[in-house]
């Protein structure tokens, strides 16, 4: 059962911008691309997707005997850039959200919440065009108690 473990966002910052080219990028404006980009939100000025960590694999890492995503029990080692996966890089951590939201000098960007609604919800579920494998992963992503 998908409990309150991660918490859903209907925006990523509602008067936020784009951390990496800094342009605003308000409210409903980050892209979800469920199946082209599954767990990623795309700028729409510099085409950047975020989160820049592997949160699938994350999320995997902590699921429960249940399938329940347990934050206690992910492994926190795989919460890295990607792009910068040297612990010494400056933007080793740049990007990253733990489901949390990706957090910068008291700013919030929760894109991993947002993209539970635009991309998961919207896309894969309402749509119905969701593949094999994004249903397997819906299976374990429920949105609402059922
Ligand atoms: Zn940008």
């Amino acid at each position: 059962m998908f409990g309150n473990t991660i918490r859903r966002a209907w925006q990523v910052w509602s008067d936020g911008y784009c951390p990496a080219c800094k342009r605003p990028v308000p409210m409903y404006e980050w892209i979800a691309d469920a199946l082209g980009q599954p767990w990623k939100m795309r700028c729409p000025h510099c085409r950047e997707l975020f989160p820049k960590n592997d949160f699938l694999k994350f999320y995997r890492s902590g699921l429960n005997e249940q399938n329940v995503f347990d934050p206690k029990r992910a492994d926190r080692s795989l919460l890295f850039n990607l792009e910068h996966p040297d612990p010494a890089d400056p933007l080793h951590k740049f990007g990253v959200d733990d489901g949390e939201g990706y957090v910068e000098g008291g700013k919030r960007w929760r894109f991993i919440g947002a993209y539970l609604i635009y991309g998961q919800w919207k896309q894969a579920i309402v749509a119905g065009r969701g593949d094999a494998v994004e249903l397997i992963e819906l299976d374990n992503v429920r949105l609402w108690p059922r």
